[in-house]
């Protein structure tokens, strides 16, 4: 079966609930404190293996304790991590503050994702487009210089290439041109085209702007609103959100990328695997947590019933 390799950051995120923020040089007494793997590559690939795709993962861990746990993590999913590499110190580390209003601090320590760079891949990408089926599906928290390297090389072999480019970033136009696919948010999409993206309408102009460049098919997500899809067929197909109690919208997005490719793996039509990915999402919204609030399978297609 063909694969889909997640080439992106794993993360540990150690999230801390105080009463208020401690000043500087005040020590205060922390209500709790979980630690639970995160980061948006992985998190999309967890979000790819629970939705019933096979799924591999490309990226670098710290030598410290938390690249093992999350090493671990991922294995129990049933993601492939050979190609995981491990680079001498600590682990990609997002150190997240939250008081009692709920507002919250984060410190991202990019660790080993900070490190992942062309040369560690020289065996990795040959070996992983020999199968044409592969399809690569990238984020923006490596260093960007390997991002645009590896989608160059990709796409000199017609790979097929998925970008979310998360956190947005400006992207130059010659490597937008040599995606198949690209995943947005508004907010995203807004900073990448240039165009207020704020609805239905303002989103398929933007993703026609994408398409023009030579991207094959682009989709716009809209949070609770829903997502558009438009391709260079000049297919566009609208998915309004599903109505759900909305606990915590962290990973909605890493939820329905990783649940839409998952879907179109398995062989279903473009239409059926944002309606898959749509339902996959808004589950993750009514639940807490990033990588814990990812739904199953089972889960999504009980949902849509
Ligand atoms: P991101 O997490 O990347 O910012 P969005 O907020 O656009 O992405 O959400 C991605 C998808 O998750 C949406 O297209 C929608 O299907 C679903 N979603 C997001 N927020 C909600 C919500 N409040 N209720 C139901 N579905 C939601």
């Amino acid at each position: 079966m063909s694969r889909i390799m997640v080439i992106g950051s794993l993360n540990m995120d150690i999230v801390s609930r105080v009463e208020n923020y401690p000043l500087p040089g005040e020590t205060i007494k922390g209500i709790k404190t979980d630690v639970n793997p995160g980061g948006k590559g992985a998190n999309q690939a967890v979000a790819i293996a629970r939705a019933g795709g096979n799924v591999s993962m490309v990226g670098a861990i710290g030598t410290d304790v938390f690249g093992d746990q999350l090493l671990e993590a991922l294995q129990q999913e049933n993601i492939e991590t050979n190609n995981i590499i491990r680079k001498e110190g600590t682990s990609g580390l997002a150190v997240i503050t939250v008081d009692s209003k709920g507002s919250n601090s984060i410190i991202l320590l990019e660790g080993a994702n900070g490190l992942l760079s062309m040369d560690d891949l020289t065996d990795i990408l040959p070996e992983a487009i020999k199968d044409p089926a592969n399809i690569f599906l990238l984020q923006n928290e490596v260093p960007w210089e390997t991002t645009k390297n590896i989608i160059e090389s990709l796409s000199a072999s017609n790979a097929s290439i998925y970008l979310n480019p998360a956190p947005a970033q400006h992207i130059p136009t010659e490597i937008i041109s040599k995606l198949t696919g690209i995943f947005l948010n508004e907010i995203e999409a807004t900073i990448i085209t240039g165009l207020s993206v704020i609805d239905q309408e303002s989103a398929s102009a933007a993703a026609e702007k994408l398409i023009a460049y030579g991207v094959t098919e682009v989709i716009i997500t809209l949070g609770e609103k829903g997502s558009l899809y438009r391709d260079f067929r000049e297919h566009v197909y609208f998915t309004p959100g599903r109505k759900v109690n909305a606990m915590d919208t962290t990973a909605a997005g890493d939820t329905f990328i990783g649940a839409y490719l998952a879907s179109k793996q398995q062989g279903y039509s473009i239409e059926a695997s944002l309606e898959y990915a749509t339902a996959a999402a808004a589950l993750t919204v009514s639940r807490e947590g990033a990588q814990k609030s990812i739904p199953y399978q089972e889960e999504i297609l009980q949902f849509l019933t």
